[in-house]
């Protein structure tokens, strides 16, 4: 694999105490599989503003549009609450994703067997699961001008603008079919073609991208709120959805508790590809840095090690190995390996954070 950089950014809370996790399965593929990658590790959040006042440095910014991939552990906390909002650290997170352009937020909702009964649906709908959604991340409703609440006679309006531009639609397209091809090679893409142009232009844009350039993927088309009472019938038939910010925002999290715990969740963010073809990439887990459990060893480092496989995928193509890491942490949730969020009402003594790392390395060695 030549010339893989990471850039750490651990955050707060909980943050470091997974990635710390992290680090050791990065150890071990470089000891094991002979993939060495150029590793740095620098501060964001309450972290960076602790030492630097403001969430996220200049240098640290710099730093991660030059890496081949951005790993982050999670911001915020209680002692930053009271900060003044352009300091916060969720701010340093937010300039992360506009400044590197990432415009493809990728969602996996994946269901371990052993975790089934975790699901609010029947076991049989989610074992086995596995599917991702894209969500446009960068326009659409939730940018789009004009946005406001202003006075219309004697009442106010709230207005907000759903506005896509072909080129938005076409490259969040690119990066689905890219995707699909790397996996189950099929994509549906979801809008409201009947009540909104804004879906009658996303339909057209995407089947034009099929058709000009990915062909060999299967393409259907779905009305959104059909698609969400598809997910919760028989989310199976999905590989990848892609679909715009709004609803990519509710279909995503609607996916996620499909499989469980939040400590169960990773999430990347694409945009361009640079110029030695990787896409520039943020790898993070979707929860946040769980104040009420930090430095207690209790956190699941799993979301964060299941981020750091989607970069193994996603960004160094090494889609075995990725295999190899998931299949790992199949095995250790079918030893019984618990955290204390994945422990059942039966009860039973949860595992450290530690712990949990430690057996999935042991399950890595194992695989060998
Ligand atoms: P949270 O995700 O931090 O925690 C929600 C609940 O899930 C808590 O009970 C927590 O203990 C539990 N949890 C989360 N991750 C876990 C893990 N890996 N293992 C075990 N349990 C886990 O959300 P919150 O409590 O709403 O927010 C806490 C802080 O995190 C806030 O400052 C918030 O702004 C920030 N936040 C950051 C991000 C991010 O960095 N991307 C995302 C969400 C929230």
């Amino acid at each position: 694999m030549s010339n893989a950089s990471l850039l750490i950014l651990p955050g707060d809370g909980i943050g470091p105490e997974v990635m710390t996790e992290v680090r050791k399965i990065i150890d071990w593929y470089g000891a094991k599989r002979d993939l060495q990658f150029d590793v740095s590790e620098d501060l964001v959040g309450g972290a960076a503003y602790d030492k630097h006042g403001t969430p996220l440095h200049d240098d640290t910014m710099a730093k991660a549009q030059e890496v081949d991939a951005v790993l982050l552990g999670a911001v915020g906390g209680p002692k930053y609450d009271n900060l003044d909002f352009s300091v916060k650290p969720e701010r340093g997170l937010l300039r992360l994703r506009k400044e590197m352009d990432l415009f493809a937020n990728l969602r996996p909702a994946q269901c371990f067997d052993a975790l089934a009964d975790f699901s609010s649906l029947k076991k049989d709908i989610v074992a086995g699961l596995d599917i991702m959604i894209v969500r446009e991340l960068t326009s659409g409703i939730y940018f789009g001008e004009p946005r406001g609440i202003f006075e219309e006679g004697n009442e106010r309006v709230g207005i907000n603008t759903q506005r896509y531009t072909e080129s938005e639609i076409d490259r969040v397209a690119r990066s689905a079919f890219e995707l699909a091809r790397r996996r189950g090679n099929k994509v549906c893409s979801m809008e409201k073609a009947n009540v909104m142009e804004s879906g009658i232009l996303w339909r057209e844009v995407v089947q034009k991208v099929h058709d000009e350039d990915y062909p060999d993927v299967e393409l259907s088309h779905m009305y959104a709120d059909a698609g969400a009472m598809q997910l919760c019938r028989y989310p199976k038939q999905f590989d990848v959805i892609v679909t715009d910010n709004l609803f990519g925002d509710i279909l995503s999290d609607a996916a996620a508790m499909l499989t469980g715990s939040l400590g169960m969740l990773p999430s990347a963010s694409l945009g361009a590809p640079m110029a030695n073809g990787r896409p520039k990439a943020l790898y993070e887990p979707v929860h946040g840095s769980a104040p009420d459990i930090a430095g207690q060893g209790k956190a699941n480092p799993i979301a964060c090690i299941l981020s750091f496989a989607m970069a193994l995928r996603y960004s160094f193509d090494q889609g075995d190995e990725a295999a190899r890491l998931e299949a790992a942490i199949e095995t250790v949730l079918a030893d019984g390996a618990r955290t204390a969020d994945l422990m059942g009402p039966e009860g039973g003594t949860p595992m450290s954070t530690t712990d949990m790392g430690d057996a999935i390395i042991a399950a890595l060695d194992a695989s060998l």
